[in-house]
């Protein structure tokens, strides 16, 4: 149940990250879109401004291109000949020829009314010999002595065409007539329309006067006035053409609303005619480079992030592999250490049963010395009775007697004694504890004692506290270690000259310390382990047992304390044991 609710959890857990990484990514894509589509707007501008320039010097070089020729033609003794009127057929042969060669649409002279009296298509169904022309404008400039230049629609072929005119002079400088050339515009305009590009030229009053597209030629980018619309009505710039507006709205400073659809647009001003040349740029060239541009990135970002993925995975892989050796190397040191833990209880086993064994046998060993110690204790003195009582069988007087009894009493007496120390290892410890000041196992050793020490000429030395030391401890078991202290110390220094024995009570941190040092023979080599061995006796036989020690250190054990023994350099042994203080 607990783990379906953490599954659960983990799930939303998971959608909600999803979720927040689709959002960033959203966000980046956004951001990105937006600062990429600045980016290529910026270029478009730039590159639709070097298209625009770049259009006009091509249209410039071609408006100029003939610039020169009437007035060159002007001086053409032909020309000025034909203008008086004289050999103008000739006139017409040569200007076709002129017209063919310089690839214009037409040259035609005309006299001082307009009238073309020689034309270089001469032999054209619509020719324009016979025509007048006196209404154009660029044939009045040049009646003027200026130079004309017009765009319009021809009056005679309807094919629009860029006019030059020239006024031709007799030798005394007076204007004869006009001579005139058109040139053909629309093989610029088809290559552009060609180039799939979308430009088109208006002249000052805002009329398209060439277009890439065809539909937009002779439309208006700005309203014209009335009066302006009559004079150029007159001139028959645009013949029957209507000059309606064209859907064109300006948005910014480099963009354009054209029919209803959004351009980047660029303008550059031809420095002939007043004209106008505008370059368009489809605006969706720009979205389209800002969308290749978010999904390069966001491939390139996919592959980064499987790489980086693939990488981590591998990473994982490696770690795996590397826990997996560490798990099968610690698989094996477990089987190893199983193995060993099985090598050691079989090795523990062993150890029992040896142990056992060897407790089987000290047992025995112990029950042997035991036996021997005891028979050899008890064996002595009940010899002696049994002398005794033979003795006593055979006594005449009762003085004899009663001093046979005596002996045996008192090898009796012995042979209690033996029996008593024998019966500390029968019985239980009876665990009678009281809180007692330390002072009183001395008191109540000494009253046990003190018959000895004088007997045997003993000086004592006592170290004693002022204040109580506290312990809770068995008085008469301690007692009975202090006695055998005493007793062991006067039996060691049997055979010494200066008999001192000193007994110290004393404290520290956690124990009360009492320590009975004598001037005897010392314990030699034996350790303190060896004295504590029950049987374990120097005594000559009769005089211990080798119990007093074992006992002792027993009943220290008992009260938790420490036991300890050490010789003195300069002769005798120092035995001691400390209890633990009493504490509340
Ligand atoms: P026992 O006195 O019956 O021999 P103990 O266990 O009391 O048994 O003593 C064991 C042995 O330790 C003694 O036989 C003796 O050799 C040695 N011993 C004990 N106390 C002293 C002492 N104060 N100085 C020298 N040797 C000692």
């Amino acid at each position: 149940m607990n783990f379906n609710i953490n599954k659960n959890i983990l799930a939303k857990l998971r959608i909600r990250w999803t979720l927040l990484f689709l959002a960033i990514c959203l966000l980046i894509g956004v951001v990105l879109y937006f600062l990429s589509s600045s980016y290529f707007r910026n270029e478009e501008v730039q590159r639709a401004q070097n298209r625009a320039s770049l259009y006009r010097s091509t249209l410039v070089g071609e408006l100029e291109r003939f610039q020169h020729l009437p007035y060159i033609l002007a001086q053409d003794p032909f020309v000025i000949n034909g203008a008086k009127g004289k050999d103008l057929a000739g006139l017409n042969r040569r200007l076709a020829s002129f017209a063919n060669r310089a690839n214009l649409d037409a040259i035609y002279l005309m006299d001082k009314n307009g009238l073309t009296i020689a034309a270089s298509n001469y032999s054209a169904e619509k020719t324009f010999l016979g025509q007048n022309y006196g209404f154009r404008p660029y044939f009045k400039r040049a009646l003027k002595g200026q130079r004309g230049e017009f765009f319009g629609i021809g009056a005679t072929t309807l094919k629009p065409g860029y006019f030059i005119a020239q006024g031709v002079r007799d030798e005394n400088d007076n204007i004869l007539g006009v001579i005139a050339l058109k040139l053909d515009l629309s093989p610029l305009v088809k290559a552009w329309a060609r180039g799939g590009e979308i430009l088109f030229v208006a002249n000052s009053d805002g009329v398209i006067v060439l277009s890439s597209n065809e539909e937009w030629r002779y439309r208006t980018l700005a309203r014209i006035d009335k009066k302006r619309l009559e004079e150029i009505a007159l001139e028959k710039q645009f013949a029957n053409e209507k000059l309606l507006p064209l859907d064109w709205t300006k948005i910014g400073a480099n963009e354009v609303a054209l029919n209803g659809k959004k351009y980047i647009h660029a303008s550059s001003s031809v420095s002939r005619l007043g004209w106008t040349l505008h370059f368009l740029a489809d605006e969706n060239r720009i979205s389209e480079r800002a969308w290749l541009t978010v999904i390069g990135i966001a491939i390139f970002a996919s592959i980064l992030l499987t790489l980086a993925v693939f990488l981590r995975s591998e990473r994982i892989r490696t770690a795996l592999n590397a826990a997996q050796a560490d798990r099968e190397q610690l698989r094996k040191a477990n089987k190893k250490l199983a193995l060993e833990i099985e090598e050691r209880k079989a090795a523990e086993r062993r150890l029992e049963k040896a142990q056992s064994e060897l407790a089987r046998n000290s047992k025995l060993a112990a029950l042997g010395q035991l036996s021997a110690s005891v028979t050899h204790e008890l064996g002595q003195p009940i010899s002696a009775m049994q002398n005794y009582l033979a003795a006593a069988e055979f006594d005449k007087n009762a003085k004899e007697r009663e001093q046979s009894i005596k002996n045996l009493r008192s090898i009796v007496t012995r042979m209690i004694n033996i029996t008593k120390q024998l019966r500390f290892f029968a019985k239980p410890s009876d665990n009678n504890m009281q809180l007692i000041d330390i002072i009183q196992i001395w008191h109540g050793a000494y009253i046990l004692t003190a018959p000895d020490i004088r007997t045997a000429n003993i000086e004592l030395i006592e170290n004693l506290p002022k204040k109580p030391i506290m312990v809770k401890a068995n008085k008469l078991r301690l007692e009975q270690v202090l006695v055998n202290l005493l007793r062991n110390s006067i039996s060691a220094m049997q055979d010494s000259k200066k008999k001192i024995l000193e007994i110290n009570i004393s404290a520290d941190e956690n124990y009360a310390i009492i320590s009975v040092k004598d001037n005897g023979h010392g314990f030699g080599e034996n350790s303190i382990e060896q004295l504590k061995e029950p049987f374990h006796t120097t005594r000559a036989s009769g005089d211990g047992m080798g119990l007093g020690l074992a006992i002792s250190a027993a009943i220290i054990k008992e009260h938790e304390g420490i036991f300890a023994a050490e010789n003195i350099p300069e002769g005798g042994a120092i035995f001691t044991f400390k209890i633990p203080l009493y504490r509340e």
